[in-house]
Parts: structure tokens; C-alpha cells; sequence
């Protein structure tokens, strides 16, 4: 079942359309939209927010951090109890001291034991020696570039459509 939100776009009546076989071009031109919204109807039906463990917080302190990584044996895997994108990763919202956001909640882990934050700017990321992308295991983390990540995904075989549409991944 879908559960519609509130929109200013009439939603079930593009939904309905989708349904029928109509394409979003056609739609966007029928119901006088523009097509972009027409596409985050349709993707947002299809992705639905998860229902639980959604933690979108500013105020995130370390303590508050800590409690949602379910800290394990020093070798196993620590996963993040809270929200997961869609490929598996911890997510999380944080401004930090300078400013910037954090969103990784691996690279949270890595801040909070190492004091090294990661970025795109400075182009690193963090690497899970594990492969397990919600755990955030700080034994299980590592630094590397940003082009290190995308190789190591590669090898891995997990790089996915990111890595075949050439986009960059947030982590
Ligand atoms: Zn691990």
C-alpha cells in the first residue's frame, strides 16, 4: 500500500497515471507539471522513508552517537542501529564545529576516535576493512582517498550504479 504525503502536486492522480502505463513526460504535459516533479512523485512512491530509526538530529552528542552503534566483541562488527541509506550505510545528520555536515555515521566513529574528519573537500573518505557498511567498528575503519574508496568498492565488486553512472558517492 502506498501512503501518500502532503504535496502541493496532486500525487495520486500522477500515481494513478504511472500506473496506468502513462509516461512522465506525458503526465507532467497532461496535468500541466513540471517533470521533475512528476519524477520525485514517482521515486518517492517507490522509496518509501523507513518507518523507524530515522535519526536526523543537529544536537547528536558523542554519548548519543555511541549508544546507537551496537558495540560488539572488539573483532566483530559494531553495526549502526540507526537510519541506513539505501546501500547499507549509517546515516546520520551533524553540524559540526566548522560548520560542515556530517552524514556517515562510519565517519562519525572515525571523528569520534581519531578526531579526523573526513570530506569530499579534502578528498577522503572512510574504508571498511569488513565490508559491512553499517558497522562502525573503529578496528574496522580505515582513511583512505576518496579514489582508494571507489577502487576498493570496485575490486569488491559493490560499486553498483554509482560507479557505473560515474557519480560520486556521499559517505
Ligand atoms: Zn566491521
Amino acid at each position: 500500500m502506498i501512503v501518500l504525503w502532503k504535496s502541493k502536486h496532486p500525487i495520486a492522480a500522477i500515481l494513478a497515471a504511472k500506473a496506468e502505463g502513462e509516461t512522465n513526460t506525458a503526465i507532467a504535459k497532461r496535468l500541466g507539471l513540471p517533470r521533475p516533479a512528476v519524477n520525485a512523485a514517482i521515486w518517492r512512491a517507490k522509496n518509501p522513508p523507513r518507518p523507524a530509526g530515522i535519526i536526523r538530529t543537529r544536537v547528536m552528542s558523542e554519548e548519543q552517537f555511541w549508544a546507537l552503534v551496537d558495540q560488539r566483541g572488539p573483532d566483530e562488527c559494531w553495526p549502526w542501529t540507526g537510519a541506513l541509506d539505501a546501500k547499507g550505510y549509517g546515516r546520520l545528520k551533524k553540524t559540526m564545529p566548522d560548520g560542515s555536515i556530517m552524514y556517515g555515521a562510519h565517519s562519525s566513529a572515525v571523528f569520534y576516535t581519531t578526531g579526523i574528519r573526513t570530506t569530499k573537500k579534502n578528498d577522503t573518505s572512510v574504508l571498511h576493512s569488513c565490508d559491512q557498511p553499517s558497522c562502525c567498528n573503529p578496528s574496522h575503519l580505515r582513511v583512505g582517498t576518496h579514489h582508494e574508496n571507489m577502487l576498493d568498492m570496485k575490486n569488491k565488486g559493490r560499486a553498483g550504479n554509482a560507479w557505473a553512472s560515474g557519480k560520486r558517492v556521499r559517505k
